[in-house]
């Protein structure tokens, strides 16, 4: 149910709320659908003290969408109403995903990458499902990805937990070894988070994205996390070769980003995900 005083804010911005439909598959706020005489809105909620998230999130959207590169949601309004804080943005109808989708999505994510600026990380930072994501800006990408991706990810507690003994010496020893092994690349303006239920098709049958933890990072540790669960036709790995390839040997490099994203599930969910963190390190 939406609170009363966020319906009553939301009236002010869309006009009244004519109805809500409570949307599933969010891991962290309440999502809902919100129909005026105006149109059809997505609205996402919490309490007050997620306000940051919002935030982020809303500049994330706007920093993606300002590339034109793919679509993203229209962000209207970012909504502090104590005790609750929320994001209205644009509500996308749901279409299908042919090969003119993977294609379309293939191109689109090229041409984010080819979005760059000096350093890698960003002048904010951000959060990475529930977990902060710290963007402080490094010259090289292996300096910013032990120090803001691997290295915090690794102090936090569930990691300490259970990433300890010869596993955790197996990870200093891979930063050692990581010096040289990812291609020089300028820094590519990410997502950051792009699971299969961070990607909409829209109701022209074209990719949207939302939920971004956005960042200038390498572009191979997208393409890592976007295979990590999920499998892609080969439309869009065409499409994005074909735009923008990427250095060979990329396949065989994957697995070091995804010890990102694999740290990040053993914070949020514990210790079914150390296994395949071992797996990698061993086969190192
Ligand atoms: P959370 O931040 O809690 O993970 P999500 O942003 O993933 O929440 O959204 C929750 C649900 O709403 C998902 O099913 C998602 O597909 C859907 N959704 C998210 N944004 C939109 C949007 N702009 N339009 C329509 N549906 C959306």
């Amino acid at each position: 149910m939406l609170p009363t005083p966020l319906k009553e804010r939301l009236s002010h911005s869309i006009g009244p709320v004519l109805s809500t439909q409570a949307l599933g598959g969010g891991c962290i706020h309440h999502a809902q659908r919100i129909d005026t005489h105006k149109g059809s809105y997505f609205f996402k909620w919490n309490q007050q003290n997620h306000l940051d998230n919002f935030e982020v999130e809303a500049k994330g959207l706007e920093l993606l969408g300002k590339t034109k590169a793919l679509q993203v949601p229209e962000v209207l309004a970012v909504v502090d109403v104590p005790p609750y804080a929320g994001l209205l943005m644009e509500f996308i109808d749901p279409g299908n995903r042919n090969i003119p989708f993977w294609e379309a999505l293939g191109r689109g994510l090229a041409a984010l990458h080819r979005h760059t600026q000096p350093t890698f990380g960003l002048d904010h930072n951000n959060y990475i499902g529930a977990l902060p994501q710290s963007n402080t800006r490094h010259d090289r990408w292996g300096n910013f990805f032990i120090e803001e991706r691997l290295l915090p990810q690794l102090n936090m507690p569930q990691a300490r937990r259970y990433v300890t003994g010869e596993l955790r010496k197996r990870f200093d020893r891979l930063f050692d070894a990581l010096e040289g092994f990812f291609p020089d690349e300028p820094p590519a303006l990410l997502h950051g988070d792009l699971w299969g239920g961070n990607l909409l098709a829209s109701i022209e049958g074209l990719p949207v994205l939302i939920d971004p933890a956005v960042y200038y990072g390498h572009r191979e540790a997208e393409l890592a996390f976007m295979g990590l669960f999920d499998g892609h036709p080969d439309a869009f790995y065409s499409a994005y070769q074909e735009a923008y390839p990427v250095s060979s040997g990329w396949r065989e490099r994957l697995d070091i980003y995804n010890l990102y994203p694999l740290l990040v599930h053993v914070n949020l969910f514990g210790q079914g995900y150390v296994a395949s963190v071992e797996r990698i390190l061993k086969r190192f």
